[in-house]
């Protein structure tokens, strides 16, 4: 068996455009507002990324770049400033930030209805208790678009998650649960990984260790989501051994064009929301 591949550049692409339809019936431009500290070269290029991708679609992103030695009170300051300017749908902290940063108590300033990293504990708390209302992380709810759009329903599937991270693991747990399947989520000090990813239907890798995932892990006919983005000599890869696991799976993301520019349409999902709730409750 090979396994098919799901594209997620593709569905990313059409994704971006559908919002692009929406965004021309709004009366203004959708704005982003991005606060990059630091000049963290990955960051710097997922940021321009972004940039790019909200304004391709029609709406405006600012990135709001900081010294690296900025201080908790200036950060804090210009997101207080982005909360009260009326002209800025959604507002993001790109992450990591530098150490002497907490990045929780930054996080939490932001205003929860501009919270469109679903970051923030307000979010969270709601996307958790299974309400409607929450911004939920842009990379989970890329995970879950691609399974829902190649699988359909997922009632009673069982999830087995490697990772337990905020941004990924912990909110994709609680989006699979309140659609009805079984999660288990693993990490660092799970015992005998490989015999629970093989009796998952989904296994979703998560974990930042480069092609740990090997098709003795995965039942026949699974699928595989790799949300891991690692290097080997320079090459880009996942946490899963693509080559490897692709004999077994049905279903399989490549990395890059899986996850990655689903997580990035998906934050303009988020920020298009953003500008929808904030100018119906007006
Ligand atoms: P974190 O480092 O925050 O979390 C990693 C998780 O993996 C932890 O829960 C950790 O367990 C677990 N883990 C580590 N080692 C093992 C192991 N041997 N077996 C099982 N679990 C293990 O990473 P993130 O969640 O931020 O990111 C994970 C990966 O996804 C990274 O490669 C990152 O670059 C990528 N990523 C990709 C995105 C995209 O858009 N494609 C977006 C976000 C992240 P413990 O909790 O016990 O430490």
């Amino acid at each position: 068996m090979t396994a098919q591949i799901i594209d997620g550049k593709l569905m990313a692409q059409n994704l971006r455009k559908e919002l692009a339809e929406e965004v021309k019936k709004l009366n203004k431009q959708p704005h982003l507002a991005v606060i990059l500290v630091g000049n963290d070269e990955a960051s710097i290029i997922y940021d321009r990324n972004k940039k790019k991708a909200a304004e391709d679609i029609g709406m405006t992103c600012d990135i709001h770049h900081l010294p690296e030695e900025s201080s908790e009170e200036e950060v804090i300051s210009l997101i207080n400033e982005l909360n009260n300017d009326n002209n800025v749908n959604g507002i993001i902290v790109q992450m990591p930030l530098p150490k002497h940063l907490d990045s929780n108590k930054i996080i939490e300033q932001i205003q929860a209805n501009k919270d469109v990293d679903g970051f923030g504990f307000y979010n969270m708390g709601l996307l958790h208790s299974n309400n409607k209302n929450a911004f939920i992380a842009a990379t989970p709810q890329g995970v879950f678009y691609m399974l829902q759009k190649t699988l359909g329903d997922l009632s009673g599937l069982h999830t087995v998650i490697i990772g337990r991270s905020n941004i990924v693991g912990r909110p994709l747990a609680s989006l699979l649960l309140n659609n009805h399947c079984t999660v288990t989520v693993t990490h660092s000090k799970t015992k005998n990984l490989p015999e629970l990813t093989k009796q998952a239907d989904i296994v979703v890798a998560a974990c930042g260790i480069a092609k740990i995932v090997k098709k003795d892990w995965i039942k026949n006919g699974a699928t595989v989501i790799d949300v891991g983005i690692n290097r080997i000599d320079g090459k880009l890869c996942g946490d899963v051994d693509f080559e490897d696991v692709k004999e077994v799976a049905g279903f399989i993301t490549p990395v890059p064009g899986g996850v990655g520019p689903m997580t990035v349409a998906m934050l303009m999902n988020n920020t298009l929301l953003a500008y929808i709730k904030q100018n119906t409750s007006l």
